[in-house]
């Protein structure tokens, strides 16, 4: 992944896709590489397992260790406090995605000019350079 690409904005939407994953069922780091990769994000388990520890921190994922076929494997699963930020960041995402993918932005937008504009603002408008 790209680092200043991911630093930027994808790192928060790895981070969501894990969370959005841990709600529906345990996950674990290599599974969710693979399914990472499936979505097109080249996730190493140096950029992962920081995000899943950081997100176990945070109180929103939880973890426990399981032998499965003589193997160790940390299994994640969201907490109820991971649920509830799924969600906030699910309205956010919702809104997000209307105004750039679809160009539908909140109303009113940042441009819009009240009709009858105040005259204070318009007067320092003019003002500036
Ligand atoms: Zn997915």
């Amino acid at each position: 992944m790209d680092e200043l690409l991911t630093r930027m904005f994808l790192g928060g939407f790895v981070r969501m896709h894990v969370l959005y994953h841990a709600v529906r069922e345990p996950i674990f780091g290599v599974e969710m590489m693979q399914e990472l990769g499936r979505h097109g994000y080249d996730v190493g388990a140096g950029t992962l397992y920081p995000m899943l520890h950081q997100l176990e921190r945070a109180g929103y994922l939880t973890s426990a260790t399981e032998i499965a076929g003589g193997k160790r494997r940390k299994y994640y699963r969201a907490t109820p406090a991971g649920a509830q930020a799924l969600e906030e960041a699910r309205s956010k995402l919702r809104e997000l995605v209307g105004e750039v993918l679809h160009d539908r932005p909140p109303t009113p937008s940042i441009r819009t000019e009240p009709e009858s504009g105040s005259a204070p603002d318009r007067s320092r408008k003019r003002g500036k350079r």
